[in-house]
């Protein structure tokens, strides 16, 4: 039986990953992250599993590689919170779930578009107070409008094809373009100047790299359209939030619908009602009330879950097979390159 840490574990995660564990596995579910800090609760495992807001850095890694454990399975597919280069140098296998259900991200950030389009969360809280007044509740079409969609991967892909179901024109932009989509007519691959200048809406579908962190700053958003909404579902630091305060300020961005936030770690997935909201930047974007932001929740349907779950096990149950699941360290498997 082979004993796994799970860490940063909410109720939603320990329900779905009880529900689809194998007999062969052990699971301690922590509720704190794994950090530098708290390297030490490893001990006695065989793997860890983590989330998007552990730290593995060159420590962790080597404290893990110290403790004896090989393998650090991520439940998520992004893994710029970990060091791949130290992991590989301490002979850790490191090992992602590159896809589970590109629609529940695709959907959540075209939930995101509509929301904001018709004033939605505005309409919730002023009929809850009784106020059924409409002034200041006229919205737009998403008919006729352009949406420009940074990065056609899995995710992206899934979302163009939804808006053009809403008859948006859509406007793609990635390095590698996708084949199928460009046979259809409603998509059309451009360049980035051209995606900003004339998209209504702009939705980021890219993984955060050196090459993407903050593509979305001063710079581009002068590039854009008067009133543009803003769609972020993949990483926060894609966007230079304080220069997107600026934008929200001057009325350049009309409405952002934000699912990551460069500095989410602290807070997000966490009750901090109770609390003082210490970082100056977020709290100066909660309070504008064209802004909608979710706690990086575009992942969290039954379906992604149960993939998730499946996925990972599978990756743990695999690497102590001696096989290599989706391995970032020892060459990239297929579906990961
Ligand atoms: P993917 O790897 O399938 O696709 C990413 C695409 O971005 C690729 O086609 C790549 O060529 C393209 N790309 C790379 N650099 C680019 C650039 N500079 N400009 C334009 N395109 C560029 O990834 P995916 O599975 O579609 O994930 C997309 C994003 O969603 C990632 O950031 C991922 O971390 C995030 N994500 C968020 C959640 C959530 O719950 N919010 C869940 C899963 C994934």
């Amino acid at each position: 039986m082979k004993k796994i840490a799970f860490y940063d574990t909410k109720d939603f995660s320990q329900s779905s990953f009880e529900k689809y564990r194998p007999n062969d596995l052990s699971i301690t579910y922590f509720e704190h992250k794994l950090t530098p800090d708290t390297v030490a609760s490893a001990a006695g495992f065989d793997a860890v599993c983590i989330f998007v807001h552990d730290i593995v850095d060159d420590t962790v890694a080597k404290r893990l590689a110290a403790m004896g454990i090989r393998l650090i399975a991520l439940r998520c597919a992004g893994y710029n919170n970990v060091n791949l280069e130290a992991c590989a140098a301490y002979g850790i296998t490191v090992t992602r779930v590159p896809s589970y259900s590109p629609p529940s991200i695709a959907e959540h950030s075209v939930a995101l578009m509509l929301v904001l389009s018709r004033h939605l969360v505005r309409a919730h809280a002023r009929v809850r107070e009784g106020n059924f007044s409409l002034n200041g509740m006229v919205g737009f079409e998403m008919h006729n409008k352009t949406a420009g969609i940074i990065g056609t991967g899995r995710i992206g892909r899934h979302a163009a094809e939804i808006l053009t179901g809403f008859h948006c024109k859509v406007l793609a932009f990635d390095p590698y373009p996708d084949e199928e989509l460009r046979k259809n007519s409603r998509i059309e691959y451009t360049d980035l100047d051209t995606i900003f200048a004339e998209s209504d809406i702009i939705s980021l579908y890219v993984p955060l790299l050196p090459s993407t962190k903050y593509m979305i700053n001063d710079d581009s958003i002068a590039k854009m359209k008067q009133g543009v909404m803003l769609i972020n579902t993949s990483r926060g630091a894609l966007v230079d939030t304080k220069a997107l305060i600026r934008g929200l300020k001057t009325g350049k961005i009309a409405c952002a619908g934000l699912d990551v936030y460069e500095e989410e770690s602290e807070y997000f997935y966490e009750d901090k009602s109770d609390g003082v909201i210490t970082d100056d930047v977020l709290a100066r974007l909660l309070t504008f009330n064209n802004v909608l932001v979710t706690s990086h929740q575009a992942f969290l349907t039954h379906e992604a879950l149960q993939k998730i779950a499946e996925i990972t096990y599978n990756n743990i149950q695999e690497y102590f097979a001696g096989k290599r699941g989706h391995s970032l360290t020892y060459g990239l498997c297929s579906q990961c390159a």
